[in-house]
């Protein structure tokens, strides 16, 4: 590829991270969702920040582990745009989202953190022409994130918890499910997440994705396209939310309060404790 004028990307493309590991790729919808992850990478190594499709690739160390840290912004082509570039661009090897979501499982509560174990996007109906939510042509419904890398997430979620857990749910007081005051501590689940291009934020509309999809857990605006374009290249990708609102009414001012107050907390210990334990992906996968 020549160095000049790849859509204004001026440089050897794919790029190379360190001694020449392909890198993880690291993404979020916001900046609040990547927490502290940019300038703890600052602090490690030099950083160097591309600008690509009005987004900025920030490709260096974290933790040890070769990155490529982006903001995808909202919604699900943006998602898909921007995984796109990391696998085309960047040559990542695997793709890690993080970010919060609206609850949706009956346990699970604000606070709480999901890990998705397959992914589903719940506003994609093209009957009766395919099944609902199946994507037109690919023939599938549910897109599986990664066994080995959700592991290594779920792990990381789970030490976290254990850590920062009671000192997160004296931040945000939320009582147990009996209504008393004694503080729950803030739990991991793992299974479905759905994903569309709407923020979920009624009694109604909370009612209406239980009876299409009751077993999802959570509801977000990103990961299932990612899901998608990763099963599309046969690249592993896991994604974790962190349970920001309720996907009801109070949602709006649930999500606000979480992003500007804990999301970042949130992000950057799980981030962390996942990039410390990294195992990179097998050879030849
Ligand atoms: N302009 C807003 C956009 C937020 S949209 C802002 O920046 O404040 C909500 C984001 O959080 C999406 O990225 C989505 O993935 C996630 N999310 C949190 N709660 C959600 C809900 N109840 N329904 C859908 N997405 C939700």
């Amino acid at each position: 590829m020549s160095a000049q004028g790849f859509h204004g990307l001026k440089r050897q493309v794919p790029l190379k991270v360190a001694d020449g590991r392909r890198p993880l790729g690291v993404l979020a919808a916001l900046p609040e969702e990547l927490g502290d992850l940019v300038a703890a990478m600052r602090a490690q190594s030099a950083v160097e920040s591309i600008t690509l499709g009005r987004r900025e690739y920030h490709v260096g160390l974290a933790y040890g582990v070769p990155c490529v840290v982006t903001l995808a912004r909202v919604g699900k082509v943006a998602a898909a745009a921007t995984v796109s570039a990391l696998i085309h661009v960047f040559d990542v090897e695997a793709v890690v989202f993080t970010g919060v979501a609206g609850g949706v499982g009956d346990a699970v509560r604000v606070g709480d953190v999901v890990v998705a174990q397959t992914l589903l996007q719940h506003d994609l109906d093209a009957s009766p022409l395919f099944a609902r939510f199946e994507v037109p042509l690919l023939g599938r419904t549910h897109f599986a994130a990664d066994a080995r890398l959700t592991a290594q997430l779920a792990n990381a979620c789970e030490q976290f918890l254990a850590q920062q857990g009671a000192a997160l749910a004296a931040r945000f007081g939320v009582s147990d499910v009996s209504g008393t005051s004694s503080t729950r501590l803030p739990q991991l689940h793992q299974g479905l997440v759905v994903s569309g291009d709407q923020f979920v934020a009624s009694a109604s509309a909370h009612a209406a994705l239980k009876m299409a999809v009751p077993e999802a857990l959570a509801v977000e605006m990103e990961g299932a396209a990612i899901a998608q374009i990763c099963y599309e290249y046969g690249l592993p990708c896991a994604v974790v939310r962190t349970v920001s609102d309720t996907a009801d009414h109070a949602a709006p001012a649930s999500f606000e309060a979480f992003l500007a107050t804990l999301a970042a907390s949130y992000s950057s210990g799980i981030l962390q404790h996942f990039l410390v334990a990294y195992q990179p992906q097998p050879a030849g996968s």
